[in-house]
């Protein structure tokens, strides 16, 4: 297949973006992609490789592409340093030394490896594209878009009032808002990002899908040693839209610790349950039906039985599910039940109402009394909904920073406590085509290490090539990993980490999260059991994601290669911000009171993944969505206390 078919030429939009970056797009992006992928420097399917990446900065933030300008300048350097030559000038295998040297140099490794999984996305989405329109659309929508009381900010009136505003429309803000609805309150959902149906996902490209789904393009990072990815949703229906729909409920483990050593009442164990059922019974949870699981995670669960070890299908909210393998880019069969298909047009029903693609900028204050929020249109115009409660749910990262921008942010441990379920992935290759993206994408699990060292395996495998990262190497070695990428199966693994992350800032978070020793050392071990199972379901190699070693052909190698890295070299990724505004008995530790209230101020509430006081140990979106419940419930029980 010709990569960027799809794209045709060189159109006057990508020409116009590759001339009109706010600031300049590398000078020499073109041989940047080249030294990446060894595409002939003259070809002119590297010009336009160039011109979709520089495409793609363009809408990066100004941290993204500073990023890309220091690998950019690196790389010149080192050039010039080892050949006295630019890169341009460099014939391919030179150009492959070189990088193979910065590749064994922990400062330049890590500048590099952005740049090249900013090509390989690009390169990746593109060359895959044909079979990814194919897959979207090869079966009907498991269910027609639902009906939403919702109207866009730019046609929403600039003043109005209402009972309780609720600030963002994922996991936690779409559950609350349902029971408030029903409860006979006059609900607003206010939301920033924008609202998307089954056709924006079969029509449009990958790479428009990724970048319009996700808070600055899918490029948010925790900076640290190492630094992590943090990818965040922004729609309606916040991060449940692009989510791999895996459902736990949060272990009674958890639960008890919650309610019994943190006093987080909203935990009460008994309560909880039926909260969790409640969520389950919404979401439709079932486990993976065998014949759309995949090859990917077949040869999980085979590794797993011959080793002995504890697994099964997982258990997701996707009733309908054909196995695209797209529900990261948005589910084009609405299947994957994220909360814009279920809680929302539920909460609508009831009679709530939603303003999309408007940035909430501050809650508004009289004293110390909530008196409404006020936001910000796209065109940069403001409106203002007046309210005596506002429940904020803008995620774990953004929470934080609304309640700062709002002048009630000054609880110490406000933006600390934060926890992210650090991953790592690994795959192996296999004799056969495995083809890990015909199938769901997050398909079965191992839970044999969870209890004992916090380790959940899940096979899981990115839509055709967004999860090219792991693939080692540069120049000719990549793009043959690209070409054979068929026979890989991936598996993912992530630790339930100590809380030791921060939130900073007021108006952009500033993420800092240092990966403890012992979480570091759990993810090494993670790679050492997905690479045994992976050997064990007849890998002839394992891809360890480990830079000083990234392939290992059998037992010995992959000890050893565990045993000799340091785990700050990982590549690792995070999906799971938690904990940044979180509600628990002591006042001195938690922001928030044990029932979800602001502590200090009165009408402001917290209903999502900030709340979280610990881990939770597994995929979060049941246990918010469960908690985001109980607030609810605390909340209208207040307003009929105050009545009565
Ligand atoms: C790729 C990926 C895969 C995942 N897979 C799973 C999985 O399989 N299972 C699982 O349990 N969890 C998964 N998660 C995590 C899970 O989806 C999230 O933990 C959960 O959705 C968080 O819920 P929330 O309500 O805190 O925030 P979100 O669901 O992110 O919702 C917050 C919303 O608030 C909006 N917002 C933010 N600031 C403002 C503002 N100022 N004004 C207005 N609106 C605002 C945002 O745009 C967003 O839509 C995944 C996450 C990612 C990124
Ligand atoms: S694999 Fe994901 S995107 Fe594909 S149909 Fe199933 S839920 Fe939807």
């Amino acid at each position: 297949m010709t990569p960027f078919g799809q794209y045709g030429e060189s159109s006057a939009s990508t020409r116009s973006a590759f001339h009109s970056s706010r600031t300049r797009p590398p000078k020499r992006l073109q041989e940047l992609c080249g030294a990446i992928l060894p595409l002939d420097l003259s070809d002119p399917e590297l010009s336009l490789l160039a011109r979709k990446t520089a495409e793609f900065l363009d809408k990066q933030p100004t941290v993204v592409r500073a990023g890309v300008l220091t690998a950019a300048t690196i790389l010149e350097a080192a050039s010039l340093a080892f050949y006295r030559r630019p890169i341009a000038k460099l014939e391919t295998s030179k150009r492959e030394r070189l990088l193979s040297r910065l590749e064994h140099n922990r400062y330049s490794a890590q500048a590099l490896s952005s740049l090249k999984a900013l090509v390989l996305l690009v390169y990746g989405t593109d060359h895959f594209s044909a079979e990814t329109f194919q897959r979207a659309t090869s079966s009907p929508p498991a269910r027609p878009d639902p009906v939403l009381n919702l109207t866009s900010a730019i046609a929403w009136p600039s003043i109005t009032t209402c009972d309780i505003v609720v600030v963002g429309s994922g996991a936690g803000g779409a559950m609350a808002a349902r029971s408030l609805a029903r409860a006979g309150m006059d609900v607003i959902v206010v939301e920033e990002g924008s609202s998307y149906s089954v056709d924006d996902f079969r029509e449009d490209l990958p790479i428009d899908r990724f970048t319009k789904l996700y808070r600055d393009g899918g490029t948010t990072m925790a900076i640290g040693r190492p630094p992590i990815v943090l990818p965040i949703g922004r729609a309606v229906g916040g991060t449940t839209v692009i989510n791999s729909g895996t459902c736990f409920k949060t272990p009674s483990t958890v639960v008890h610790h919650w309610h019994d050593s943190l006093g987080l009442a909203l935990a009460e164990p008994d309560r909880f349950n039926d909260y969790l059922d409640e969520v389950f019974t919404t979401l439709q949870v079932a486990p993976v039906r065998e014949e759309v699981m995949g090859r990917n995670g077949e040869l999980c669960l085979v590794g797993a039985e011959k080793l002995g070890w504890s697994a099964g299908p997982i258990v997701r909210n996707a009733p309908g599910c054909e196995g695209c393998c797209q529900c990261a880019i948005g589910c084009p069969t609405n299947a994957k039940f994220g909360v814009h298909l279920n809680a929302l047009p539920q909460a609508c029903q009831a009679g709530a109402r939603i303003v999309s693609e408007a940035r909430v900028t501050r809650i508004l204050m009289d004293d110390n009394r909530a008196i409404g929020i006020e936001a910000m249109r796209r065109d940069g115009s403001r409106l203002v909904i007046k309210a005596p409660t506002v429940l904020v749910a803008a995620g774990a990262t953004e929470t934080p920073l609304l309640l700062r921008r709002s002048g009630i942010g000054s609880h110490p441990f406000l933006g600390s406590n934060l926890a992210i379920h650090p991953a790592v992935s690994v795959a192996g290759r296999f004799e056969e085509p495995v083809f890990s993206w015909r199938g769901v994408l997050q398909s079965a699990e191992i839970d044999e290490f969870h209890e004992s060292h916090g380790i959940l395996i899940e096979a899981t495998a990115t839509p055709p090539g967004m999860g090219s990262i792991m693939l080692p190497g540069y120049g000719r070695h990549l793009l043959w990993e690209l070409n054979h990428a068929e026979q890989l199966a991936s598996l993912g693994a992530m630790v339930a980490d100590e809380s030791t992350g921060k939130v900073l800032g007021k108006n952009h978070a500033l993420i800092r999260y240092d990966l403890g020793r012992h979480e570091g050392l759990m993810l090494l071990q993670s790679i050492k059991f997905m690479g045994e199972a992976l050997f064990a379901a007849g890998a002839l190699e394992v891809l360890t994601g480990i830079p000083s070693k990234p392939i290992v052909h059998d037992l010995k190698e992959l000890q050893q290669a565990v045993e000799n890295a340091d785990y700050k070299d990982l590549h690792i990724a995070a999906f799971h911000p938690s904990g940044t505004a979180a509600a628990g008995g002591s006042a001195a530790f938690y922001p928030l009171n044990s029932r979800g209230e602001l502590r200090g101020v009165s009408g402001v509430w917290v209903a999502d993944a900030s709340i979280l006081p610990s881990s939770p140990r597994v995929n979060p979106q049941v246990s918010i969505m469960a908690l985001s419940l109980a607030v609810a419930d605390s909340i209208i029980a207040k307003a009929e206390g105050a009545k009565s």
